[in-house]
């Protein structure tokens, strides 16, 4: 039921065996032990590395047309290999199959944008000075890459890097998450079999902190991408400056949803709640703190209340399950000292607050108010199915708490007032905002964050931006 898993170096299937290391790979939703995932050695390290300098300088060279013919393939594999792909991540991150379903066709529409993209890749002509020169601008391969990628989207976060990596001439080395690693291992395979040269994309596997280590400093690696903490991100920026690299961070967020008295409620209520259990609130752009306007306190507050008590929790493998565990024990724990936090400082937890007795790593959805701006939850990222509401009464105090954090990544507000609205996609710091609506992410739609959420976009016409260097070439 669950597949083998492999590192992938030069065209090669690796797995466990021999004297290699290797780790459990566990179900959240049950505990059982799935699988093993192979480490690479430290030699398998810099084989991926010069292999992928090996192909680089070949694939450089590939028509746009070729890149773009097998994006599409892999991306027609991915609608046809969805269901085993899907319940492999069922198995692996916890969330419900339904999710794990649009998450792989999702990424399929993400190939696809990339294999038209790229096919877009334009330099310029500049008009000279002196008729007799010519002056243009070229963009160029980076070169080779290395990417980190999570586990909450474990699919979607690594194809995104692949995509734009691979459309703009580049090779890469990735390692994914160790929580959640079949559907990098599914991407290497549906890139394998739409006829990607050997050695353009590596996938190696290992202790995180000495595989970044090793690969961020190696001189043949050209630009370094990473989703995740904004902790883990700042060290890896770090060293990529200092080894002069350039860098994608797609980083944490803590958003503020802003909801004015004369919004849709309903459809507040609706859509806060859906994007924040989506994926049991393990998403960056995950609705956080909810700021709500003094008139409509209670009525918002009593309805979220219902509505976060209508999610029916269970394996992610049962349909009719709407939220599934959280995918990893650790992240029980943190929201147990989130809420701890909560009720030390006299806040009062509305629902949930407690991890069910149900097998595995769970945890009930959670609304806590009465807290001051100072608490843990108001400050540091939850990533999980908890929220805190807070009242507030000018949309300018609004404004000043959502931007008060160190964070910019997504924002979200609900009125009816044109104005308002104004305001806010105007003076909210982040790098998304979503006025009444919800909808990022998408292939087409540029996405990152500012200030610690990092830098760069991904999708978008923006995508192989950072992929790219700009050479300016001038001759008689
Ligand atoms: P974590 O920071 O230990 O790990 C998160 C991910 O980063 C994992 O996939 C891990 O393999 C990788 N990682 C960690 N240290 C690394 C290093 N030195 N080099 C390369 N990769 C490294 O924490 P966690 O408990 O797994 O996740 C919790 C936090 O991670 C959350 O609070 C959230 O802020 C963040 N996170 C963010 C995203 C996102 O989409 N931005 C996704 C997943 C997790």
């Amino acid at each position: 039921m669950y597949p083998e898993l492999f590192l992938y170096i030069n065209g090669e299937f690796i797995g466990v065996g021999g004297e290699r290391k290797s780790e459990d790979v566990t179900n959240p939703a049950t505990q059982e032990v799935l699988g093993r995932l192979p480490h690479a050695t430290a030699a398998e390290l810099e084989h991926a590395v010069a292999t992928s300098q090996t192909a680089f300088l070949k694939w450089r060279k590939s028509s746009p047309l070729q890149r773009s013919e097998i994006l599409r393939r892999a991306a027609a594999l991915a609608r046809e290999r969805v269901d085993d792909i899907a319940q492999a991540i069922t198995f692996d991150q916890g969330k419900p199959i339904a999710e794990a379903r649009a998450e792989v066709v999702t990424c399929a529409d993400h190939a696809d944008w990339h294999a038209e993209e790229c096919r877009r890749i334009y330099g310029r002509v500049i008009p000279p000075r002196d008729p007799a020169v010519r002056q243009i601008v070229v963009r160029e391969p980076v070169g080779v890459c290395a990417a980190f990628t999570p586990w909450n989207f474990p699919f979607n976060q690594a194809i995104r890097k692949i995509s734009a990596a691979i459309g703009a001439g580049c090779t890469i080395v990735l390692k994914g998450p160790e929580d959640s690693p079949s559907a990098i291992v599914a991407l290497a395979k549906l890139f394998h079999d739409a006829g990607l040269p050997p050695g353009v994309l590596n996938i190696v596997w290992g202790v995180p902190h000495e595989v970044s280590d090793f690969l961020i400093r190696h001189p043949l690696v050209k630009k370094v991408s990473f989703t995740g903490s904004v902790d883990v991100g700042k060290k890896l920026a770090a060293l990529a400056g200092l080894h002069m690299k350039r860098v994608t961070m797609e980083l944490g967020g803590h958003a503020p949803v802003i909801v004015c008295d004369d919004a849709d409620v309903d459809s507040a209520v609706q859509v806060t709640m859906r994007m924040k259990l989506r994926n049991a609130g393990q998403v960056c752009v995950a609705p956080t703190r909810l700021f709500v306007q003094s008139d409509i306190y209670t009525k918002f507050r009593d309805q979220m209340i219902s509505a976060f008590e209508t999610a029916k929790l269970g394996p992610g493998i049962d349909t009719s399950t709407t939220m599934g565990p959280l995918a990893h024990a650790r992240r029980v724990v943190e929201m147990e000292r989130f809420v701890a936090d909560a009720k030390s400082r006299g806040g009062n937890v509305l629902t949930g607050g407690f991890a069910p007795d149900l097998g595995g790593s769970f945890f009930a959805p959670t609304l806590v108010d009465n807290l001051d701006d100072t608490a843990d939850l108001m400050q540091k990222e939850p990533f999980g199915p908890i929220a805190p509401l807070a009242r507030f009464n000018t949309l300018d105090e609004a404004i000043a708490r959502a931007n008060s954090l160190p964070f910019g990544l997504a924002a979200f507000a609900f009125t009816e007032h044109a104005k308002s609205a104004h305001r806010l996609a105007t003076e909210l710091e982040v790098g998304m905002v979503n006025i009444n609506h919800a909808g990022m992410a998408l292939p087409e739609t540029p996405f990152g964050g500012i200030k610690d959420s990092g830098m760069g976009s991904e999708g978008g016409t923006e995508t192989f931006d950072g992929y790219l260097t700009t050479k300016f070439v001038t001759h008689v």
